[in-house]
């Protein structure tokens, strides 16, 4: 499959992995957009959350787990951070393989106005 979050899960394309688990994947982002800026991934390709069914949704939940634990080991979780993941193409979407973007490391800008 033509997906370059599979190619980094399968380590055809290299990576900075900062969390790594039988089931999902952390590492950092290429074109950082705070000072830290960690993607969260399934290993399983799922392009959205709108693709997402039945036992997705637990996965889901450890990304979330996941990132709970990278805010803390990123020094995060006290200042502060955001979770964001994109779908479809109004959103921006770029990679259509699941994600979740951790943002922090200085005040971040308002998303919603
Ligand atoms: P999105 O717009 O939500 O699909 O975000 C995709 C993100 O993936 C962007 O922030 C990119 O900088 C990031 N990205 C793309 N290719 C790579 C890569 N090879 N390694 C790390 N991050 C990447
Ligand atoms: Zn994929």
């Amino acid at each position: 499959m033509d997906c370059i979050f599979c190619k980094i899960v399968e380590g055809t394309i290299p990576s900075t992995k900062v969390y790594e688990d039988d089931r999902v994947l952390g590492f950092l982002d290429i074109r950082p957009s705070a000072p830290v800026h960690v993607l969260i991934i399934p290993k399983k390709h799922i392009p959205s959350v709108t693709e997402a069914e039945g036992e997705d949704f637990s996965l889901i939940g450890d990304m979330h787990r996941v990132a709970q634990q990278i805010a803390k080991e990123k020094g995060v979780a006290e200042s502060g951070y955001r979770l964001l993941s994109n779908s479809g193409p109004d959103s921006g979407q770029e990679v259509f393989h699941l994600h979740l973007h951790l943002l922090g490391g200085e005040k971040l800008g308002s998303v919603n106005g």
